[in-house]
């Protein structure tokens, strides 16, 4: 029992979306109790241990783990939601105890390579580039060596980068995604499995900026300044001004396809480089409303959605070329099979050729 980390405990009822009442409730101690085990005030009982992890669902082995956990509350962590604001008190908990859950599998996943990404996501002090976050975007097209025009594939540049993209079903739809960096791991990126191919990548490019602007302390412009960085990303203003001139939806239309951004994101280009007046711009957000645009843009014109590929190979080294069952996978983990097979699938992906050398094992094909 000495290894107990109550940390631990708490993450796991929060990602159960358990409250203390309830839980103690549950268990058939009191709140006091269990608050004092959350607390490190006492330590449980066997029993309860045992307990925990019926009613949790989470092995034994969960509960000993040591090493950090990062959240809203504590330093050495700097992690932005999305629209989080909107996102309830109870839910957000939930989904950062399973943020924090799924960080932990990688950093065991991880420890079984060797991780050498050719370039790197720098960190990058905005005053540098006179305060403008399209100048550091442009900056960083430039260092990446990426080509006039638009970003073909946002996702392999970033995974290129280092960086782990994680498609997450946060079980809302008020999370778009989170992103941070993590003492020891690559800048982890969670994206909301239900994004469209287009929100896809806007968010993608926008949580980038967070990981290139605002890794150390949180600013207040730090949303204004992601969205501005994530234009200037999928759209310099170079390479598209042009195509903005007498700017129409059914411009928006014939662009989406060709820049992979949304009829919305053009809009707000066309009227952010003055292709169009307020009252244009007004004028064409209530035809896209009309037409039911701005909750969902026309299918016909979908962007197809990017697939991540290092985390499934983190996940096939394991169970293919290492050859864990699913069980031994999801004890590796300390997780039930189910947590396992939810977080990181089992589907079958192509091997890509990638800069992932693995202790003893090779999986570059
Ligand atoms: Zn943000």
């Amino acid at each position: 029992m000495d290894q107990f980390n109550p940390r631990m405990l708490v993450i796991a009822r929060e990602a159960r979306c358990f409250g203390q009442a309830e839980l103690a409730k549950r268990l058939g101690i009191s709140q006091g109790a269990l608050s004092k085990i959350e607390g490190g005030v006492s330590k449980p009982t066997a029993e309860v241990l045992d307990n925990f992890c019926k009613e949790l669902d989470f092995p034994t082995g969960f509960f000993q783990q040591s090493g950090g956990v990062h959240g809203t509350g504590t330093e050495a962590f700097h992690q932005m939601y999305r629209r989080r604001q909107a996102l309830p008190a109870k839910d957000f908990r939930r989904v950062e105890a399973q943020v924090n859950i799924v960080r932990m599998h990688l950093e065991k996943m991880l420890s079984a390579v060797d991780w050498h990404p050719g370039i790197e996501i720098p960190k990058w002090n905005i005053e540098d580039f006179g305060g403008s976050a399209e100048r550091t975007a442009t900056a960083l097209r430039a260092s990446w060596n990426m080509p006039a025009g638009p970003v073909g594939n946002v996702t392999q540049l970033i995974e290129d980068a280092g960086g782990i993209i994680i498609m997450f079903d946060f079980g809302t739809k008020l999370v778009d995604a989170t992103s941070f960096r993590y003492p020891g791991l690559p800048p982890l990126f969670f994206v909301n499995k239900g994004l469209t191919g287009d929100r896809m990548r806007f968010t993608l490019a926008h949580e980038l900026a967070h990981m290139v602007l605002h890794s150390d302390i949180p600013v207040q412009t730090m949303e204004t300044e992601a969205d501005q960085f994530a234009a200037e990303f999928l759209m310099p203003a170079r390479d598209i001004s042009q195509s903005l001139n007498r700017f129409e939806l059914r411009r928006a239309a014939l662009l989406k396809p060709f820049w992979k951004v949304s009829m919305g994101s053009l809009l707000f280009r066309a009227k952010t480089l003055e292709k169009i007046t307020d009252n244009q711009s007004r004028h064409l957000w209530i035809k896209m409303s009309a037409a039911g645009w701005r909750t969902r843009e026309p299918e016909e014109l979908d962007i197809q959605i990017e697939q991540p590929r290092f985390h499934q190979q983190l996940v096939d080294l394991h169970l293919k070329t290492m050859g864990y069952s699913p069980a031994e996978f999801a004890q590796m983990l300390f997780s039930n099979a189910n947590d396992a097979t939810t977080y990181h699938g089992h589907g079958e992906q192509p091997y890509q050729a990638l800069r992932l050398v693995s202790k003893g094992f090779s999986i570059v094909q």
